[in-house]
Formats: structure tokens, C-alpha cells, sequence
């Protein structure tokens, strides 16, 4: 998933960054609700990680604002301990869940992990081809009930397909999936990708559609 992080606190900022980074997704981290708005309007994220106190602003001010024009984003809110009244506030106002500082990185993952698949449309950690199984939840993956390691960026790639098997998923958005884990993404960096994940999972789990896209044979 594309992930945008608005968060002031440096080092909470970088160490959530980092882990839901390790989880494969793609993180875009900003301290100010100015940048981050810039960045909501240069890109489609598919979830919002929202600190609710920050240099120029209400993170809640934000999330009323997309929630009015009709943007539907996952939001999960990041507040203090004491500040019970901000998660009932963020909740009305449209947040999808909230985390307590100080926070365990683990117990946030596995609220990303749910968001994106409650949204996805497709909320079962499991999933099965042929001698493929993915456990979505654990990011686990075994063939023939081997287990199999996949790096961040093959995940991210592979859980791009998962979120939606049987549908074709074009180069576009699995580029836009590796985009955020480094400045340069080469123009065959998806046909890198989809190659390893052949080589792991096997040659016919991956169909690729010319010009189209790629698809998962379930
Ligand atoms: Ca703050």
C-alpha cells in the first residue's frame, strides 16, 4: 500500500516509518499538515497514519476535510493517552481506528494489515492457488507447504494482486506500490519483481497481460 504518515514527533516519525515500511508498504512521511496536503493532492494513497496535534494545525481539521469532500481514505489516528475526548472526536469525524501513544510497532502493523484488507474488499488473511499459500495477516507465504521468503518490495508487489485476485492489476499502480522505497524506480522494475515472484512462487501464479497488466491465476 501506498501510506501517508503525518506525524511531528521525529523520532515516533521515523521508527513508524520504518517498521510499516519493513511491512512492504510505502511510506511518505510528513511533519506538517501544509506538506501533507500537498502530497494528498499529488497522490492516491490508500491509507492516512494522522497525528492529531502538529506544528501548523488540528489533524483533525484534515480528516473533516477530506471526510467533506468525500474521500473515503483510511484513516487511523495517532493520539496521547489522556486525550480521550481527540479519539471520540476522530472516530465522529470519520477516523476508522485509532492507536495510543506510546504505541507497540507490531500492534500497528497488524491495524494496517486490517485496514487494508477491510478495504480492499477482501478481508480474509488467506489465500490459496494451486501449492501457494499466503497467509496475509502474518505475511507469510509457503509452496508446497514450504516456507518461502519474500523481500519488502516482492510483497509489496505480490499483496497488490492479492487485494484484488482475479482482477488485472495494471503496471501503473504496482509501480506506484515500489515508487516510495526509493527515489528511482526502473522502468522494467515491475517485470524485475513479477520475474522473482515466478521464480518463488512458481511460473503460472502470475499471468501477464500485454499492455494491460498482470493478474493472479486463482
Ligand atoms: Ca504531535
Amino acid at each position: 500500500m501506498r501510506v501517508l504518515l503525518i506525524e511531528d514527533e521525529p523520532n515516533l516519525g521515523q521508527a513508524v516509518r520504518e517498521h510499516v515500511a519493513a511491512e512492504g508498504h510505502a511510506v511518505d512521511w510528513f511533519q506538517r499538515l501544509d506538506e501533507a496536503e500537498d502530497a494528498l493532492g499529488a497522490v492516491d494513497y490508500e491509507l492516512i497514519l494522522l497525528d492529531l496535534h502538529l506544528p501548523d494545525g488540528r489533524g483533525l481539521d484534515l480528516l473533516r476535510t477530506l471526510r467533506r469532500r468525500g474521500d473515503a481514505t483510511p484513516v487511523i489516528i495517532l493520539t496521547a493517552r489522556d486525550q480521550i475526548s481527540d479519539r471520540i472526536e476522530g472516530l465522529n469525524a470519520g477516523a476508522d481506528d485509532y492507536l495510543v501513544k506510546p504505541f507497540d510497532l507490531d500492534e500497528l502493523a497488524a491495524r494496517v494489515a486490517a485496514v487494508a484488507r477491510r478495504y480492499a474488499g477482501n478481508p480474509n488473511p488467506l489465500f490459496r492457488a494451486g501449492a501457494v499459500e499466503v497467509d496475509r495477516a502474518n505475511r507469510q507465504v509457503r509452496v508446497a507447504g514450504r516456507e518461502v521468503d519474500l523481500t519488502a518490495r516482492e510483497w509489496a508487489v505480490l499483496e497488490q494482486l492479492l487485494r484484488r485476485p482475479r482482477a488485472v492489476v495494471s503496471k501503473d499502480r504496482l509501480e506506484d506500490a515500489l515508487y516510495a522505497f526509493g527515489a528511482e524506480v526502473a522502468s522494467n522494475a515491475v517485470e524485475v519483481y513479477v520475474s522473482r515472484l515466478r521464480k518463488k512462487l512458481g511460473p503460472d501464479l502470475i499471468r501477464t497481460l500485454r499492455g494491460v497488466g498482470y493478474r493472479l491465476e486463482v
